[in-house]
């Protein structure tokens, strides 16, 4: 499903198979959840070429996620990102999810390293939430505590409350979660941001408690475009039921409406919702789409 018996990686500076990859058994990232990540597309834009989408920031935010947590960083955002399109080359991808990990040495004691391992893989990924407006449900799972976790880094552990959070949303016949934070106000989905819109604004969590999406900062940007007035602010579960529409959004699940929150419908057809517009102006800017 994500590599066959000629898939090729970037491990350590080299492109090797997938298969032959070999990582430590004895690594503190598998132990302990202790590795940083990223999430990034490439596109088939208009013109035919392989464009990564904001690959700077993707790969400035590894570091910051690797440097947060104390985790040896080396490696240099331009270097990664040739290596990341000669990934994308050797594997004939276009239209593909991009999934650079950094990984801490065996070590079974909670010292610090003093090197990391680096790969990056890539596969053909559809949006991971579906097509489908979603049936979300406010899960018993909240946010973790960032006194507890560096909550703006995209660490591996941190992913175990996500993968709880949406098994138990699933399990309960929903399409995903939305977890709220420990102040019980709405933080984020288990890998996206969210959105809402009530009376022709739209309305965000602020930061603090929710991974800094680097989709959510593209809304900003096509909201200022669009001319679409957005608020960060703190909101609770009622205002969120009241509002007319809602979204989530991140690299891997891109722009998808919501059809409930709790069983509660949104009384805005999604397709006369901003987020319909912000969806579409997604779509149009990573495919480098221009119809002016
Ligand atoms: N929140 C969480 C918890 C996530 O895992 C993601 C996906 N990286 C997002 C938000 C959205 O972030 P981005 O838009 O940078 O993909």
């Amino acid at each position: 499903m994500y590599y066959n018996n000629e898939t090729i990686i970037f491990h350590n500076g080299h492109f090797v198979k997938a298969a032959d990859a070999k990582m430590d058994l004895y690594s503190q990232s598998l132990h302990y959840g202790y590795a940083v990540f990223e999430g990034i597309r490439s596109y088939r834009t208009e013109s035919g070429e392989t464009k990564i989408f904001k690959p700077v920031a993707h790969f400035e935010r590894l570091k910051v996620s690797a440097e947060s947590i104390n985790l040896p960083y080396t490696y240099h955002a331009q270097d990664l990102i040739e290596a990341t399109y000669e990934v994308l080359k050797q594997n004939n991808l276009q239209d593909a999810y991009i999934r650079p990990v950094v990984y801490a040495p065996a070590n079974m004691s909670f010292a610090p390293n003093s090197e990391s391992f680096l790969f990056i893989e890539a596969w053909e990924m559809a949006p991971f939430l579906g097509d489908k407006l979603l049936r979300v449900m406010t899960s018993s799972f909240q946010r973790p505590n960032p006194k507890a976790f560096k909550i703006h880094a995209k660490a591996a552990g941190h992913y175990v409350n996500s993968i709880m959070a949406s098994q138990e949303a699933k399990a309960k016949g929903f399409d995903e979660a939305l977890l709220l934070d420990m102040h019980d106000h709405l933080a984020e989905g288990p890998g996206a941001n969210l959105f809402f819109e009530k009376d022709g604004e739209l309305h965000t969590p602020e930061l603090g408690h929710i991974l800094p999406g680097l989709t959510r900062a593209t809304v900003f940007e096509i909201c200022e475009q669009l001319h679409i007035p957005v608020t960060e602010g703190t909101y609770t579960i009622e205002q969120l039921k009241n509002a007319d529409s809602a979204f989530f959004c991140g690299t891997a699940a891109e722009v998808i409406g919501w059809e409930s929150i709790d069983a509660t419908d949104f009384p805005k057809q999604w397709k006369d919702s901003l987020g319909a517009k912000i969806q579409k102006a997604y779509t149009d800017l990573v495919h480098e789409k221009n119809n002016q």
